[in-house]
């Protein structure tokens, strides 16, 4: 059986009629019981003065009951402060838990389309975040970008909401940009801001359809982020693969050096920036030993076969190897664990 949407159970409701100090009491309804289901039209038939009118009132938490107890979708209407209150979430794909997030202000929500028809929304603080909407509105073209490397965008909607923070996080679906990410607006802060939502909507394939089982296998989100924010400036810039290569080294060492390897991370340094550029690096260098089409390939086939699951790096390796038909597993395991930059 379903809950019915409202039920009244022995609902009452008496008005004190006369001055503060009378004792009459107006009868208004009487231990009224009813039950409403979802999209049920019930109309109240009764004679002027029989309590239709109050037992509306009653529903609608004008009046409160004398006694009796009102139920909407089987809970208490009593204990329910506020319309917004009954207000659900739902998600039709899974999500991490890490991944959601609550944001409260004064939006301003903007729609628009992505690739293949894909909701975009974007909520933006008018007054605050107004400086950040152009770059917002770059989505479409930010998702094709990573789709033309990636494959098709794995989940049903994509947004961004600007909150007050210096950070961003790719919570699913909706990502989470901070407007403090930078304090001057210009041009070149604001290509800045782009490439980090850039990077963010990389997550939905990394990290969010395709979750590493745990932390320490944090490098499987960031690496593939963060490398999808390198060939999107190489695309803006257009500095050769020798340079990105050159660059991705000499950033391994600094982080290597000073953080540590990035597939046994610390406690302590949770996060840093050597679970980003190391396995960045890590990548450039597998793209360079299977070339350019059995990459994407790979890369592809790792978020769209695998969709909602969560990996590390045994599952990796083992996917690595069998999609490109070669043993990559040395080179992975040197670049997540060597303490000095491995030789390519
Ligand atoms: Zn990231």
């Amino acid at each position: 059986m379903t809950t019915p949407l409202i039920e009244a159970r022995g609902l009452t409701k008496h008005f004190r009629v006369g001055g503060v100090l009378s004792h009459t009491l107006l009868h208004a309804v009487d231990d009224a019981e009813f039950s409403i289901g979802t999209g049920e039209i019930v109309a109240l038939v009764g004679e002027s003065g029989s309590g239709k009118s109050t037992v509306a009132r009653l529903l609608a938490k004008v009046h409160r009951p004398t006694s009796g107890e009102i139920l909407y979708q089987g809970r208490p209407l009593s204990s329910m402060r506020s319309r917004r209150q009954t207000l659900a979430y739902r998600s039709d794909v899974p999500m991490a838990s890490y991944l959601q997030t609550l944001a409260v202000g004064k939006y301003q929500k903007v729609t628009a389309t992505g690739p293949h028809g894909l909701p975009l929304t974007y909520w933006y603080r008018p007054g605050v975040d107004d400086a950040f909407l152009p770059s917002l509105k770059k989505s479409p073209r930010l998702i094709q970008f990573l789709e033309k490397n990636w494959g098709k965008f794995p989940l049903p909607t994509a947004g961004v909401v600007m909150v007050d923070s210096k950070s961003a996080m790719e919570t699913q679906q909706m990502v989470t940009m901070g407007a403090r990410i930078t304090t001057k607006i210009n041009k070149q802060s604001l290509a800045w801001f782009e490439e980090d939502l850039l990077h963010e909507y990389a997550h939905q394939w990394f990290g969010d359809t395709v979750t590493p089982d745990t932390w320490k296998d944090l490098w499987l989100n960031e690496g593939w982020a963060q490398y999808s924010q390198y060939l999107y400036e190489q695309s803006l810039y257009k500095f050769s693969d020798a340079d990105l290569e050159k660059f991705l080294r000499k950033y391994d060492t600094v982080n290597r050096t000073k953080i540590g390897p990035p597939g046994q991370p610390k406690p302590g340094n949770f996060a840093e920036t050597n679970v980003y550029v190391c396995p960045a690096a890590m990548l450039k260098e597998i793209y360079d030993v299977v070339g350019r089409q059995k990459f994407f390939a790979l890369a592809t086939a790792w978020v769209q076969t695998q969709k909602y699951t969560q990996q590390d790096r045994a599952s990796f390796i083992a996917f690595v190897n069998k999609q490109t038909g070669k043993d990559l597993t040395k080179l992975i395991d040197s670049w997540l664990d060597s303490k000095t930059t491995p030789a390519s």
